[in-house]
Order: C-alpha cells, then sequence, then structure tokens
C-alpha cells in the first residue's frame, strides 16, 4: 500500500465502459436473458436515476469520542429529465449536518453552489433513507453534478471501535469498518446496493501514531496536510469500502503484497504466510487471467473481527485468531485471493444472488488450492464442507427456503442474515456441475477467464453468467432441446434442498479413508482400542482431524462411556493443537455433557475472544445443561469481549432461542417471518453457516 502519492481528487475520471450500470448491450448472455433488477429491496436509494462516477471521504477520526466526522462529495450525473431528489441509504447512527450541491455553470463556467434542503426517515431495521432536494432546473441529464454531504458518525453496525485492551498489543486503540453486506450505509451515505459500482478516494486524519489503511489502489501518508490519502481508481460497491486505523506495521512478503499487523503480530504472521502469496496470486492468474487490483495486501486484525476473512479490494482483512490454525488460514488466504476475480471484478448485482461472488470464488479457490497442494488436498477440505452443508440439509430439512441459490427478500429482511452455507457450498456445487457439463475442467477455467474479462467492473446477475456459459459451449445450447430447463438450470437456481450434482471426491480417498475407518471403530459397540490406538492423529493433517471431529460431533450423543474413552485417547492430544480443532473437540465435550473436560471449555474461552470461537461454546451450553457454568465463564470474561459480541452472548444466555447464527435478534424484521427465524438455535453453530465472507 505504498505506493506513489497522488492528488486527493482526481477531476479527470472517465467512468469506466458500463461501470455500475446495467449492461443494456455487450452483456454477453444469451438470448433468454433476465431483466435486470430495477429494485434491490435492501435499498432505499435511487440508485437506478443517477449514474455514481466518483465519492470522496474527508474524514477525521476521534477515538476519544468513537466519531467519524467530515464530508463526502458524491459526483453524481442525471439519467432522466426531472430529476427532483437524491436518495441515498444512511443509518441512525449517522447525524447529517448540512448537504450542498455545486451544479457546473455553461461551458465550463464555475457554476455556483447551493444549500439543499434534505430530511431522514426510517427504512429498515439496518438503516434510514437521506431524502436530499435537488436545485430545482438547475440539473440536465447527462450532466455531472457534485452533492457533498457533512456528517458525523459514530458506532454504527460498519465501524467497530476497539479500546486499547481489545486490541492484541493493548496498547492503542484500533477502528475498523466492516461494509458487508449493508453496514456501509452506516460509514458513509450512498447507493448502498451491490448493483451501483463507482471509483472513490479518501482522505483520513488521525492522531499521531496512527495509520490508516483502506482497501484503495492508492495509497499515500501526506506530511503537508498530516493526512492519509487514498485512492481506488477501479469501480467497487459500497461494500468494499473499508477502512482500518491503528498502530498497524508493516513487512513485505513478495513483490506486489504486504502484511499489515500490530507490531505484536508481525513477525508470525509473515512467518506463517512466507512466500505463498505470491505463489497463490501467480497460479491463480494462470487459471482467470491477470490480477487487475495491483496490491494485494493482508491486515491482520483483532479477535474481534466479527466473521474470519473479507475480501477488501487490494487489502484482505483476516482475523488473527486464524494465524495458529495453518491449514485454514490458507485456505482463508486463497479464498479472498480468488474474490479478486469473484465477487469484486465481477459481483453479484443483488445479494439475492450472493452464490455469484461465493460459489464462485469458492469454486476458484478450490482450482487455486488443486494446483497448489493437489487433488487429495482439495478434497478433503471440500469434503468436510460438504458435510457440513449436509448436517444443515438434515436440521433445516429438504425445503427450507435458505437452501434456495436464489432467495427472494422480503422489505426489511437484512440480507447478512441470510448469508448461509448454501451460498459457498451449493454454490460451488452448480459451478462444478457447469464444469463437468463443458466436460473438461481446463476448458471451463479457458470459459470462467473469458467471463471475468467480458464482465469485469461490473455487476451481473445470474442469467449474465448463464447465458455466457451456453455461448461460450454453444454445442451445449443445441444439444439440449429445452436449453436452461433441460440443463435444470431453473432447478439448480430456485429449488430447495441438496445440490443436484456433487463433484467425485474420491481423489481424497488416501486422506478420508483413515478418517472414515477411525470412525467406524469407534462406532462399534465395543470399540476395539487396540486397533484404534494404531491411528496416530498427531501425524493427521488439521482438516483429517477436522473431519474426524465434526463426524464424531454428528454421532452425538455419544455413550457416557465411549466419550470416557474418547477423552483418554484424545484430550491432551487435541488441547495441544489448534483453535480449529480444540473448539469442535470442546462442542463434543458440552453437547455430551461430558464434566471431566470442563475444564478445558473454561480454558479455552478465557483465551478466545472472538466471535467465531466464543459463540458456537455458548449456543452449545445454553442449549445443554451447562447454563450455569456459561454464564460464570462469561462474567469472568465480559469484559475483556467486544461489546457487540457481549450483546450477542447475552442473548445467548439470558433470552432462550434468540440470537443464534450469530445474528442479533434486532436485525431480523418483525412481524414478518424470515427464514432464518425458523432455524433451530440449538445444534446449529455459528461455524456451520457463517463462514468467512
Ligand atoms: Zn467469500
Amino acid at each position: 500500500l505504498a505506493l506513489p502519492p497522488r492528488p486527493a481528487l482526481c477531476c479527470c475520471r472517465k467512468a469506466l465502459p458500463g461501470a455500475g450500470q446495467p449492461s443494456e448491450a455487450g452483456g454477453g448472455g444469451g438470448p433468454e436473458r433476465l431483466s435486470r433488477p430495477d429494485v434491490d429491496v435492501a435499498s432505499a436509494s435511487n440508485f437506478r436515476s443517477f449514474r455514481l462516477l466518483h465519492f470522496h471521504l474527508d474524514l477525521r477520526l476521534d477515538f476519544g469520542l468513537k466519531e467519524m466526522s467530515g464530508w463526502q462529495v458524491l459526483e453524481l450525473v442525471p439519467l432522466e429529465a426531472g430529476a427532483h431528489t437524491l436518495v441515498l441509504d444512511t443509518h441512525p447512527s449517522v447525524l447529517v449536518h448540512a448537504v450542498d450541491c455545486a451544479v457546473p455553470g455553461a461551458r465550463g463556467s464555475p457554476g455556483r453552489s447551493v444549500s439543499l434542503t434534505f430530511r431522514v426517515e426510517p427504512f429498515s431495521e439496518f438503516g434510514s433513507s437521506l431524502s436530499i432536494s435537488l436545485p430545482q432546473g438547475a440539473l440536465r441529464p447527462r450532466r455531472p453534478f457534485r452533492v457533498t454531504v457533512r456528517y458525523t458518525t459514530t458506532d454504527g453496525p460498519a465501524i467497530w471501535w476497539l479500546d486499547a485492551e481489545l486490541t492484541c498489543g493493548q496498547t492503542r486503540p484500533l477502528v475498523f469498518t466492516q461494509g458487508h453486506s449493508v453496514c456501509n450505509r452506516s460509514f458513509f451515505p450512498c447507493f448502498d446496493t451491490p448493483a451501483v459500482k463507482s471509483t472513490y478516494s479518501a482522505t483520513v486524519r488521525v492522531p499521531e501514531g496512527v495509520t490508516v489503511l483502506m482497501s484503495a489502489s492508492h495509497s499515500a501518508y501526506s506530511e503537508d496536510d498530516d493526512a492519509f490519502h487514498f485512492s481506488m481508481k477501479f469501480p467497487v460497491p459500497a461494500y468494499l469500502v473499508a477502512l482500518v486505523a491503528g498502530d498497524l506495521q508493516p513487512a513485505d512478503i513478495g513483490p506486489r503484497s504486504r502484511v499489515w499487523a500490530e507490531p505484536c503480530i508481525l513477525t508470525g504472521a509473515v512467518s506463517k504466510l512466507g512466500d505463498s502469496v505470491e505463489h497463490w496470486l501467480g497460479l491463480a492468474e494462470t487459471l482467470f487471467g491477470p490480477y487487475f487490483w495491483g496490491r494485494y495486501d493482508i491486515v491482520f486484525l483483532p479477535p474481534s473481527f466479527p466473521i474470519v476473512a473479507m475480501e477488501n479490494p487490494c487489502l484482505t482483512f483476516i482475523i488473527s485468531s486464524i494465524l495458529e490454525s495453518q491449514e485454514f488460514l490458507l485456505i482463508d488466504v486463497i479464498h479472498e485471493i480468488a474474490h479478486g476475480w469473484f465477487g469484486n471484478a465481477v459481483t453479484n448485482a443483488s445479494w439475492e444472488e450472493m452464490w455469484l461472488s461465493e460459489g464462485l470464488a469458492t469454486y476458484a479457490q478450490r482450482r487455486i488450492t488443486t494446483e497448489a497442494y493437489g487433488e487429495a488436498f482439495t478434497c478433503l477440505e471440500t469434503g468436510f464442507r460438504l458435510d457440513a452443508l449436509h448436517r444443515q440439509l438434515r436440521l433445516l430439512g429438504d425445503n427450507h427456503p435458505v437452501s434456495k441459490l436464489q432467495v427472494k427478500f422480503e422489505p426489511g429482511v437484512n440480507p447478512s442474515s441470510l448469508m448461509n452455507l448454501f451460498t459457498y457450498e451449493k454454490g460451488y456445487c452448480f459451478v462444478s456441475y457447469l464444469s463437468q457439463l463443458c466436460g473438461d475442467t481446463k476448458r471451463f477455467d479457458s470459459f470462467l477467464r473469458a467471463y471475468i474479462e467480458q464482465f469485469r467492473f461490473r455487476s451481473v446477475v445470474a442469467q449474465d453468467l448463464l447465458g455466457f456459459f451456453l455461448s461460450f459451449f454453444p454445442h451445449l445450447k443445441e444439444t439440449c432441446v429445452a436449453q436452461r430447463e433441460g440443463l435444470e438450470f431453473e432447478r439448480w437456481l430456485n429449488d430447495c434442498g441438496p445440490p443436484l450434482y456433487e463433484p467425485d471426491l474420491s481423489a481424497g480417498a488416501v486422506l478420508t479413508k483413515p478418517v472414515q475407518r477411525l470412525c467406524e471403530l469407534w462406532g462399534d459397540d465395543t470399540p476395539d482400542l487396540e486397533a484404534i490406538a494404531a491411528f496416530d492423529l498427531s501425524s493427521w493433517s488439521t482438516f483429517q482431524t477436522v473431519l474426524f471431529l465434526d463426524r464424531l460431533l454428528d454421532s452425538t450423543p455419544l455413550p457416557q462411556e465411549a466419550m470416557t474413552q474418547l477423552s483418554r485417547c484424545y484430550s491432551s492430544l487435541l488441547d495441544g493443537m489448534n483453535a480449529e480443532v480444540q473448539i469442535r473437540w470442546l462442542q463434543i465435550v458440552v453437547r455430551n455433557g461430558f464434566y471431566p473436560d470442563l475444564p478445558r471449555v473454561r480454558s479455552f474461552l478465557h483465551k478466545h475472544t472472538s466471535r467465531m470461537y466464543t459463540v458456537p461454546l455458548y449456543e452449545d451450553l445454553c442449549s445443554g445443561v451447562m447454563k450455569c457454568f456459561a454464564v460464570e465463564v462469561f462474567c469472568q470474561t465480559q469484559g475483556r469481549l467486544h461489546p457487540n459480541l457481549r450483546r450477542t452472548l447475552q442473548q445467548i444466555l439470558f433470552q432462550s432461542g434468540a440470537a443464534s447464527n450469530g445474528t442479533p435478534a434486532g436485525m431480523l424484521p418483525s412481524p414478518a417471518p424470515s427464514p432464518t427465524e425458523q432455524v433451530p438455535s440449538g445444534p446449529v453453530s455459528l461455524r456451520d453457516v457463517n463462514v468467512s465472507a
């Protein structure tokens, strides 16, 4: 992120063709393309009435007040005559002070600035609308104008202020933002829909000693004005704008990659990644074409980061807690790299089709791991994730609407609450199905390269992908009488239940066979302990151990005698392994009410303060008979938890059935029931549904 400094706001920026706009022509789709969604039920904005060319943020961060204040300049073009009102998404945590508008005069004359009236109105649980009355008669279709919004924002859903005690180094406070899916309307007023993309720039002022990073292609610190300057020269949707500020230090790990972290974890982070990142980027480029974004940097965030990782362009955000679990770190970083093509370069136009980003990114991630680590490794990783998908299906039943690839949102439903394993794994299976339809993995790679080339920097719907697929493989179109229906695309998109096709994972047998055999031995009425002792878990990979423990968890409840023997064989061994392994064993302990290992649960919860390692255990503790123990541990540790996590855990502890799946109850609409409300709270753990973005 130390690229040459550049002017804060570029005045000669050109919108890239089609960026952020409907691709009426040259969309590459087949003749049956569906119409593009005209509305986004999760956005209050009138984004279809304007083209957003660029926006600039000028913000000052105050860690004492936990406030960002300043202004935002939007460069807009009206797309129709008589555009009287500009409606932006915003949030009750944003206080708008003033809005004004600069309308250019005729033939390049400076024009005039006028103050505008505005009103903020409730929209949903996750935002409000900011309606700005535009100057009557001054705007012309296709002539750019600028709107400046002066505002202050505090601690809305996008902005996570961490007191020094919540950071890894515990010396300085830190703040980060997390925009996915619809949170960034609390960071800056915007067209908060993935259908709209624009370039952006920012100027950020912070107290001395604080480093600011953003998801931008250029960044620099200027001593002249004591400010950090950022610019993203490629169009991105609002949710991919991200900022982090704190005691962050850099270390180069490749020609275009740098790790950022608090000083106390930097060396460890660098040694875990080594020079792998450049290797993975190179493999991804071989498969899917050039990496457009220039930099690929990674910032490690404290355990309060609410998800595992986020694909913010040029700067992946990832939780530092994952550092100890090497294979998960590897998969998560490769997944975020894959988003550089799938999700960030080509984006789902609506949150109802999130699988277009996640399913394709998961497929691409597995193509990269196949090239880097072989088919067996990839099949093992795929296997335990598909196991999790089927676990979800068993819990939800085959007719649950969240198992559809194309979800239909009711107004008021927060799109984040419907992000689940189906988005990733059923989406992955559909992409694998397309790959096997074309009959050759390498040819499918070349299709994906062409897809990126065709749609890059644009937002697409499923029909863009499928139409382009059929035009790329015309023989499929010709041989299939009923086209989409014949290829079952409609069933894939709209049916509930399991994937219609799953890839052949037999290449993983060399790694999964021993796991399978050990599970069978433990499944016997009187387990053969001598045969069991022949399996040395310390020589297994993390994913093998995880697969074994997941399958044990699926067999729960286990006989108390088996639990005693399992504990004797594995408890201390697993205790020395990484957190991804440990939490699975501890979930087995809790769900089986196995008291002798409860001290290990306590020390785990004293050590780990992240959402991903606390919520599943607390949910299990509270759905069983160990609620008093959970309350006790919570009281001992709550001072070290982020207030948002504390609230989630309080809901789990003190309101039975609430806050399952990491979804704060307040995020769900009332009274309209949403599909996630029907998710049973007990056995569906966070890790089953809420995976890395
Ligand atoms: Zn993802």
